[in-house]
């Protein structure tokens, strides 16, 4: 709450939220230097097709490897990044090292499915099909491979380009997942407005899908609208064998989560799920 100063139209601010602007303000020259300092890495989590249990595909993850806070999770910097002028190059970035990564396994004969978040600041500035149909042809890779995540927030801005930008980068042949499903307010109409390939059913509704039978009724009926709608499914933070077999039985075809593996550097993910035999019992059992 800001109160006005009676000498003038200064604006004296209540501590907490100088303190709060302060920390942003701390964060997101913090931020600009990581950029410089290339502090960013990305972290990849396996998708496994429930029933082979094959691994399928990888989320691409962002995280900081901050010089004295160690490695920052995304949710303490995104959202700070999302609404400054770093957003841009951030994203930029994510999107051609999800790419080159996706192309390097593909050379080495892994024809595994790279997931990208998208953020809204993407739809907002540019040509962002451009963008992909330049990162496209100088990467090289197939754009059956990239498939790319949108939340709430990027449709709800309803701008005529969303809708025209969703086209074009399908035109492409990339994909298009609707990430944390079933969170928003208006995911369904989503559905309607909006050219789609897949769904994440979102971690929240997962979590608990064993015990609460509400949690259950809303995961099998977003499974068979799927099917009915023609889109792919996947279920978010699996994170026990239990939890699998019963997303299986509901018709889930894809899963991720813990149980399958953390979000890790693209070393591990080689390491653990691109060897010669490369299973969903080695997922499972690590
Ligand atoms: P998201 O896209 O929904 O990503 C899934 C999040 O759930 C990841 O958190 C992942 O580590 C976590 N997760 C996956 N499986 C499990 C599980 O079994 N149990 C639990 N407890 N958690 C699980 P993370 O990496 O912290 O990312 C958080 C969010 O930050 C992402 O949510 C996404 O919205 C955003 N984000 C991450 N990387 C990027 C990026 O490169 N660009 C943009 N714009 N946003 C990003
Ligand atoms: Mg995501
Ligand atoms: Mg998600
Ligand atoms: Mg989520």
């Amino acid at each position: 709450r800001a109160k006005t100063d009676r000498r003038g139209s200064h604006m004296i601010f209540e501590p907490a939220i100088r303190q709060e602007l302060e920390r942003r303000l701390t964060l997101e020259a913090e931020l600009a230097l990581a950029v410089e300092r290339r502090e960013f890495e990305l972290f990849y989590q396996p998708q496994v097709d429930l029933s082979s249990g094959r691994v399928i595909g990888a989320e691409a993850l962002i995280r900081w490897r901050h010089p004295t806070r160690g490695l920052v999770p995304p949710g303490d910097f995104i959202p700070v990044v999302n609404t400054s002028p770093l957003s841009e190059a951030v994203a930029t970035w994510v999107m051609a090292t999800a790419c080159r990564q996706a192309r390097e396994w593909q050379l080495a004969g892994h024809e595994i499915r790279v997931g990208i978040n998208l953020s809204p600041s993407q739809f907002q500035s540019g040509d962002l099909a451009a963008f992909v149909s330049k990162l496209l042809t100088v990467t090289g890779v197939s754009p059956g491979l990239i498939e790319l995540e949108v939340t709430e927030d990027i449709l709800l801005h309803d701008e005529p380009g969303v809708l025209q930008t969703f086209n074009r980068l399908q035109a492409l042949g990339v994909s298009l997942v609707f990430d944390d499903f079933g969170t928003g307010y208006a995911s369904l109409s989503y559905l309607k407005k909006f050219p789609l390939d897949g769904l994440k059913i979102d971690r929240s509704f997962v979590r608990d899908v064993l015990t609460q039978a509400d949690d259950a009724a809303i995961v099998g009926s977003t499974v068979s609208l799927s099917r009915q709608l023609n889109l792919s499914v996947i279920a978010e933070g699996i994170e026990n064998q239990a939890t699998a077999d019963f997303l299986l039985a509901l018709g889930c075809e894809h899963g991720q989560g813990y149980h399958f593996g953390k979000p890790m550097p693209a070393a591990d993910f080689e390491r653990r799920f691109l060897s010669a035999d490369n299973t969903a019992r080695q997922a499972g059992a690590a």
